[in-house]
């Protein structure tokens, strides 16, 4: 539990880190693609994580569709007898809410991603991609953010079918010093980035985001770490470039 005099130093310090955020250089808007596929690996993960971004691709005008490789039956939340179920329509509900054209949901095992034949996913990422008419593709960061491996593999998965198509790839991330205070707070292992490794910083809004989060009743559940990191992350979102255009652009973001 939290005395009151450690909610007010909690809350003192929030403030700075918040005020620290926001007042960080916003490098870069967001490309201008028209038509964004998100690919993830469990329903939320485009709400929880890719929300605000997707929200803020909708209100420049793009039309947005979403690929989850996993039903999430797996989750130790939500007791309902039929987890897989229950989660394909609180996807479905959250990528309505979101404005999402479409949210294809397939059923690999929830956890196990990994083990999947990779070229199954890739070749599903290129053909959902190119029906879509996608101009670039949006995933989590490398690291997976929150280290679950399913993460890491649905990004890896887009990123080699985004080299097949000639394709970008954003991948959505958390600053070093937001990572860093929710390990410190919650000892989960989320990873983040340090500024010179983010190249796109944008201000957020994150009512649709947060209507979204509630179609996932199964999951954002009052204890979640997720309620934090929304609160640590402000109006600011970090993301990367994955697809190793920036590599050959050194001199695009100075240090
Ligand atoms: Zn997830």
């Amino acid at each position: 539990m939290t005395g009151a005099n450690d909610a007010a130093i909690e809350t003192g310090a929030r403030a700075a880190l918040t005020s620290t955020l926001q007042g960080r250089d916003r490098r870069h808007a967001l490309p201008e693609w028209r038509h964004v596929l998100a690919v993830v690996a469990h329903p939320d993960d485009e709400s929880f994580g890719l929300g605000a971004v997707l929200d803020a691709f909708i209100r420049d005008g793009a039309t947005v569709d979403v690929l989850c490789f996993t039903q999430g039956e797996a989750s130790t939340l939500g007791e309902a007898p039929d987890l897989a179920t229950t989660r394909a329509h609180e996807l479905a509900a959250a990528a309505r809410v979101l404005g999402a054209r479409s949210a294809l949901l397939r059923a690999h095992p929830d956890g196990m991603l990994a083990d999947v034949d990779p070229t199954v996913l890739d070749d599903d990422v290129v053909a959902v991609a190119r029906a879509a008419g996608a101009d670039g593709l949006l995933v989590f960061d490398e690291t997976g953010i929150t280290g679950h491996p399913d993460h890491v593999a649905a990004t890896r998965s887009a990123i080699r079918a985004a080299e097949q198509l000639g394709m970008p790839v954003l991948g959505w991330t958390l600053d070093a010093d937001v990572a860093e205070r929710l390990r410190a707070e919650t000892g989960a292992p989320f990873v983040g980035r340090a500024p010179d490794e983010i190249h796109v910083q944008i201000g957020v809004q994150r009512e649709r985001q947060r209507a979204a989060i509630a179609c996932h009743a199964s999951q954002a559940v009052p204890t979640s770490v997720l309620w934090r990191r929304l609160e640590l992350q402000g109006d600011a979102e970090s993301l990367r470039r994955l697809d190793g255009t920036h590599r050959s652009r050194p001199t695009d973001h100075p240090r």
